[in-house]
């Protein structure tokens, strides 16, 4: 493997869970309800991976799919105000990509990885990397096309994270569990069955807290301890 960096989220407590940040090389999938802050997440990376490397930044070029139309380029200026970079430079150094359909989605990654072998980017932002899926193949006939569809999309954004030593950092949904059988007090899963999560290096659990207080757990990952952390959405972005 390349060097590996890690990548500050803004916050602290997120980041010792993480072993120091988010990793190159590897993905990250964060699931959670609706508004549990893996978008503002999202935006957040975006700013620290520019940061120089000794200020636990990337020194590199982010690169943003967006399945969902929840960007917001507004939202990264006072962020890069909080880790003291100019904004404009930092809006400029994320290159956006709105993808419409999976197979959308699948060109955009095949366009970018062009891209990638051009110039240093050290982040990847697919999100949500399942809901066009969801959206295309409705029926329940079409499942097993989905999932082989699904498994092309992950395999290369595994190709393109090692690759490109570039930290992938991808967004999952969470989907009514009837079995119940993953929270015992919130009946759901994360989306994609085993397919999503072999993919996925690390699998990050969000829930809503009080206010504007999120709960990051690391979530079924064998080899960490079973640890839950608080952090907080800002107008700076995530931080503790
Ligand atoms: P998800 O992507 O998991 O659905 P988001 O990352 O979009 O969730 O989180 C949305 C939440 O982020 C909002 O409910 C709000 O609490 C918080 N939020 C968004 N913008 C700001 C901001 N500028 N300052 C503080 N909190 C914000
Ligand atoms: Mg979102």
């Amino acid at each position: 493997r390349k060097s590996v960096i890690r990548i500050t989220t803004g916050s602290q407590a997120l980041d010792e869970l993480l072993g120091g940040g988010i990793e190159t090389s590897a993905i990250t999938e964060a699931f959670g309800e609706f508004r549990s802050g893996k978008t503002q997440l999202a935006h957040t990376l975006c700013v620290s991976t520019q940061l120089p490397t000794n200020m636990r930044g990337g020194s590199g070029k982010v690169a943003y799919i967006d399945t969902e139309g929840t960007f917001r380029p507004d939202r990264v200026i006072p962020i890069a105000e909080r880790f003291g970079m100019d904004p404009g430079a930092v809006l400029d150094n994320i290159v956006y990509a709105r993808a419409y359909t999976y197979e959308h989605q699948y060109n955009l990654l095949l366009g970018l990885a062009a891209k990638m072998s051009e110039e240093p980017f050290r982040l990847l932002i697919v999100d949500s990397v399942i809901a066009l899926f969801r959206v295309d193949f409705i029926g329940r006939g079409e499942l097993a096309e989905r999932q082989q569809k699904l498994a092309q999309m992950l395999s290369r954004l595994t190709t393109i994270a090692e690759e490109f030593n570039v930290a992938v950092y991808m967004t999952n949904q969470v989907i009514a569990d009837p079995g119940g059988g993953v929270f015992i007090s919130d009946p759901k899963k994360p989306a994609g069955g085993h397919v999503l999560a072999h993919a996925a290096t690390i699998r990050l659990m969000f829930r809503k807290g009080k206010g504007e207080q999120r709960v990051c757990k690391v979530f079924d990952a064998p080899n960490l301890p079973e640890a839950e952390h608080v952090f907080q959405i800002t107008p700076g972005g995530i931080a503790d």
